[in-house]
């Protein structure tokens, strides 16, 4: 049998497109080389900021609305609450790339947004301790997605759709042949018409000329049990994001865990995704604990969990989506450069239409592989 469409990799964006072709009616077929729902990946960890005025750049909101609008339908089909809107507080000097790059992005696209001073901060949420000169964007349709359920959603909807998928199911090899692409793992080939690669930080095995262009950094969540628990509960505690003065870091509400926080910045580089380890220590502890001790201090609790996640960044932090510059048949996925679940939904309808037409409607010109492979 020769699919329509072979997905490799059955993470955020491999689920999203596995999801959106099989409801397409395509014959799909998703292999993945861990078990379902693993955490070795860069999707798991609770929750995933999402936000629609785009510090990175303003030219990722049109797809940030189109991302609101798929995760609302994901959640209408499968009636499970996937998207919490909190807000978002994105705090730092009034000239920070954060505050500065979240206020262009909102003006220039008219998004709902306030400009806070650090009294109003203080005022609205007495639970920051902020240096005088701090300010914030406060944008209301900010809030969080749950990627593990997301990820399990969109599975779930595949398969009730007629998508075959398969896990401990390591892709080897993916060969062009003249009528339709060989994929290769160690319990058989597989015959596909057009293949989309979403191997996540493993993607320079499949596409090796890629593999130099990316780095794939060691990044640690931690969730500290708050000395104040009311104060950072879902309901008081909006997800926020600090331009602070050591650290770019962010945080979630407790959603049952415990109040959530990372470091933007990496604490490592591995030079293979295969070398990452679940190895958070007490550097990474003291780290966020320093963090919140300096900016949220009713948050520096006991320490409940640690977990390690990867990012797999672009020299411009960019994401990379495009048709194989060798094989127009195939289609590359990167995108995350640390902030890429929040358009899953999306990119999942992205990587279809690539799949079946070649092209798609999203502007996604940013994203071009060939500003890497030069
Ligand atoms: C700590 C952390 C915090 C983040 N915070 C945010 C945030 O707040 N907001 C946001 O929008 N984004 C955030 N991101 C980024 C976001 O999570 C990623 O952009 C997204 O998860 C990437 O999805 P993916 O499908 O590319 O990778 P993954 O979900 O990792 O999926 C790739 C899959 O491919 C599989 N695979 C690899 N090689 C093969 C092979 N040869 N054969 C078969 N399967 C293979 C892997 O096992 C994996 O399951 C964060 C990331 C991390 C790590």
């Amino acid at each position: 049998m020769v699919y329509d469409v072979a997905v490799v990799g059955l993470g955020a964006m491999g689920a999203a497109a596995l999801c959106d072709l099989a409801r397409r009616g395509k014959r799909v077929l998703g292999l993945e080389r861990f078990e379902r729902g693993h955490a070795r990946g860069s999707s798991h960890g609770e929750s995933r900021a999402i936000r629609l005025g785009y510090f990175e750049h303003p030219s990722y909101v049109p797809l940030a609305r189109a991302a609101y609008e798929r995760w609302y339908e994901l959640e209408r089909l499968t009636g499970r609450s996937v998207l919490s809107k909190t807000g978002v507080l994105e705090i730092g000097r009034p000239g920070s790339v954060i505050v500065a790059g979240s206020l262009a992005a909102s003006r220039l696209h008219g998004l709902p947004h306030e400009v806070l001073d650090a009294a109003e901060i203080a005022r609205r949420y007495p639970q920051f301790m902020l240096p005088r000169d701090y300010s914030a964007v406060w944008q209301p349709d900010g809030g969080f997605v749950r990627p593990e359920l997301g990820n399990e959603l969109h599975l779930r909807l595949a398969e009730e759709a007629g998508a075959r998928s398969a896990f401990g199911a390591k892709v080897t090899a993916i060969e062009p042949g003249p009528s339709s692409i060989r994929i290769r793992t160690r319990d058989g080939d597989f015959e596909a018409a057009s293949v989309v690669i979403a191997a996540g930080a493993w993607i320079g095995d499949l596409v090796p000329a890629l593999a130099p262009k990316l780095t794939t950094t060691r990044q640690v969540l931690c969730w500290f049990r708050a000395h104040d628990p009311e104060a950072v509960k879902l309901g008081a505690l909006p997800v926020f994001i600090v331009d602070g003065e050591e650290d770019i870091a962010y945080g979630f509400p407790d959603i049952g865990a415990g109040l959530k926080c990372a470091s933007h910045h990496d604490s490592g580089v591995w030079s293979h995704a295969d070398e990452a380890r679940q190895d958070a220590g007490p550097a990474d502890e003291a780290r966020m604990r320093r963090f919140l001790e300096s900016y949220l201090p009713a948050g520096a609790g006991a320490l409940a969990a640690m977990q390690t996640c990867i990012y797999t960044k672009t020299p411009d932090e960019d994401f990379v989506i495009d048709l194989h510059p060798q094989d127009r048949r195939i289609v590359v996925a990167s995108p995350c450069s640390g902030h890429g679940y929040k358009f899953a939904s999306v990119i999942g309808e992205v990587l279809a239409d690539l799949a079946i037409e070649g092209e798609t409607q999203h502007d996604i010109s940013r994203f071009g592989i060939g500003r890497l492979l030069g």
